[in-house]
């Protein structure tokens, strides 16, 4: 049983008469409860990779399955509704809206969710911003807020859901070096108490050096694959022409 599966995943962009091989006949599989690493240098394919998981792109060949669900054939309303069960997303610059308070900013995504009464949404809020240490918080607006803490706030909105995956694109890239371990150390509690599978993109590696797996990409392909055991990486390399 695997969250994710992309098997020979390409992506590929017409830049004026350059096309651009963004991500390159990519395949991997991700256990559930793991907390991934992506790691590779800027232009490698990192986010590419992250938003064909994330459903938000679509490849321009290979298949993509998601809770060994195929992608490959929904629309775009199924695709919606598989985001917004399914997975969070947490990116570099935060994105949360200016105008609302770290509370409404959580139960924003939530007021699509037609299962979930008033009342849960509310418990959901206040459950997933205690998570993450906020519970004095709830009022302040994004400019109110430390960037930590803006992230923080970006981390309770991508659990509120309850989603089997979590996504964060170099969620550590605008913050200072000890906030940015700070944050993912927040992510890898909510992992391993919540089982919840996490995959992140960074080029840090004081990042990686705190995920379980690793996937390093380059030039859109997948050049290792890595697994901790007791402390050390086992790296596998992928043969790359
Ligand atoms: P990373 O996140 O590792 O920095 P990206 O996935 O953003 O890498 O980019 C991979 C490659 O694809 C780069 O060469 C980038 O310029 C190109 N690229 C990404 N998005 C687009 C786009 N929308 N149009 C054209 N080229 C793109
Ligand atoms: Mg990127």
């Amino acid at each position: 049983m695997y969250v994710v599966s992309v098997e020979n995943v390409c992506k590929e962009y017409q830049l004026g008469e350059q096309l651009v091989h963004a991500v390159d006949d990519i395949s991997l599989s991700v256990e559930p409860g793991v907390f991934l690493a992506i790691s590779g240098p800027s232009g490698s394919g990192k986010t590419s990779l992250l938003n064909l998981i994330g459903c938000i792109d679509r490849p321009t060949s290979g298949k993509i399955f998601i809770n060994e669900q195929s992608v490959s054939g929904m629309s775009d309303n199924q695709l919606a509704a598989l985001r917004l069960k399914s997975i969070g997303f947490i990116f570099q610059t935060f994105n949360l809206l200016p105008v609302l308070s770290a509370s409404e900013n959580v139960e924003y995504p939530l007021l699509q969710r037609t299962d979930l009464t008033a009342a849960e949404r509310q418990e959901r809020v206040d459950h997933f911003l205690d998570v993450v240490g906020l519970s004095g918080r709830k009022k302040n607006r994004p400019n109110q807020l430390s960037g930590g803490q803006r992230q923080r706030v970006a981390i309770a909105r991508a659990l509120a859901g309850s989603p089997s995956i979590v996504l964060a694109d170099e969620p550590t890239a605008n913050l200072d070096k000890h906030t940015g371990v700070s944050i993912l150390q927040l992510m890898k509690k909510i992992n391993e108490e919540m089982k919840t599978t996490f995959i992140f993109s960074t080029h840090d590696p004081r990042v990686v050096a705190l995920a379980d797996r690793l996937v390093k990409v380059e030039d859109g392909k997948v050049q290792a694959l890595g697994i901790r055991r007791s402390g050390e990486w086992l790296l596998s390399h992928r043969q790359t022409n």
